[in-house]
């Protein structure tokens, strides 16, 4: 069905988003025949496109059911095909502006001061994800996966006996740093300042592993290296003089945003934008509006974790259902 044919009707699931917890958001709900549309957002040139972020990511070795492994694209296109199977609606469209104050809820498609919505949804299911903040260097999105990664988790892995440079001062550098020297010969941190932001109970764990330097008052100009990454050129802020650090990988753990523009005003979010769910739950503040994923989760940021998410909003989602019949 086209989108047109959407115009003033009423769907029982509409899904924004399309990343691990959306598509599996939009499996369950068209198994459970409630014929979900999912709107996947629209390809662009930034880390913001349908599939999420797993379509800037290589190899996936840590997806359950996967022993050799998979690329995060290809894993993202068997999600896709499976929720297609079951009849979800996939358009590959972005929402522009949502009206949860009454229900039938409003979506609206392009213009957002359009005075009907594209179309009315019984529940929604927000899975709009989040993005890793980048540095915006020249080439940044094309060498991700390449030697350049935003999750130790996901990577470290594949940079065993290498010396690997990790970007940031926070909670996360830290994190990052200390769980990359379980697999790295050495680890140096590139801070742009000399003091840390990191809680000083993680920066004492840095500092007390003789696996990790760091580099103060610093940031990367450039990243070395044709098609995988080779090196970073880093400037000193206080000198200004530039230096080549020779890393095989570089993780940039400067803070997540999650995608919530589009839910400001409507949706319960806490300080960091993520959007608040209920406790052992992806209900939202909105009866009928389920968020999942990595839009409201701000610890675990797992492709497994975002698609059990999923799963728990088109269950929850469905019963919602059945209590308004
Ligand atoms: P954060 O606390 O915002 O720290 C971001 C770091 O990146 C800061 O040191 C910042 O430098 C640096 N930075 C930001 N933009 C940069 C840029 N363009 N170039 C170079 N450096 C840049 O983010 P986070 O570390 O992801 O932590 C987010 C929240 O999650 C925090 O509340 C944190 O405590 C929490 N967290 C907790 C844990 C844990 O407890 N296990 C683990 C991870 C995160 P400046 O310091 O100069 O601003």
């Amino acid at each position: 069905m086209s989108l047109d044919d959407l115009a003033g009707r009423e769907v029982e699931v509409a899904i924004i988003g399309s990343g691990p917890a959306g598509l599996t958001a939009a499996i369950y709900a068209a198994r459970a025949n409630l014929h979900p549309v999912v709107l996947e957002g629209e390809p662009s040139s930034t880390s913001d496109q349908p599939g999420g972020q797993l379509m800037l990511t290589t190899d996936v070795e840590n997806y359950p059911g996967f022993p050799e492994g998979v690329m995060g694209p290809e894993l993202m296109q068997r999600f896709r095909d499976q929720a297609a199977r079951f009849g979800a609606q996939i358009h590959t469209v972005k929402a522009s502006r949502v009206d949860f104050s009454e229900q039938p809820y409003g979506i609206w498609i392009g213009d957002p001061g359009a005075d009907e919505p594209a179309l009315r949804a019984r529940t929604v299911i927000v899975s709009t994800g989040a993005q890793s903040i980048m540095l915006g260097l020249d080439r940044e999105v094309e060498l991700v996966g390449h030697g350049l990664s935003t999750c130790a988790t996901c990577d470290g892995f594949f940079f065993r006996d290498q010396h690997i440079a990790v970007v940031g001062g926070g909670d996360s550098a830290m994190e990052e740093a200390t769980f990359l020297t379980r697999f790295a010969s050495r680890v140096t941190i590139i801070h742009r300042r000399d003091a840390l932001r990191a809680s000083k109970i993680m920066q004492r764990r840095a500092f007390d592993n003789e696996r990790i330097d760091f580099m103060w008052n610093s940031v990367v100009e450039e990243y070395l290296g044709e098609s995988t990454l080779a090196g970073l050129r880093i400037r000193d802020t206080k000198t200004g003089e530039t230096s080549t650090l020779d890393v095989t990988g570089c993780f940039i753990a400067i803070g997540h945003r999650p995608n919530t523009d589009l839910f400001v005003g409507q949706l319960e979010m806490k300080e960091n934008g993520y959007l608040v769910t209920e406790a052992n739950s992806t209900r939202t503040v909105v009866d009928g509006v389920f968020a999942c994923g990595d839009v409201q989760d701000d610890y675990y940021r797992q492709a497994v974790t975002a698609a059990g998410t999923g799963c728990m909003a088109a269950i929850e989602a469905e019963r919602y259902l059945e209590s308004l019949h």
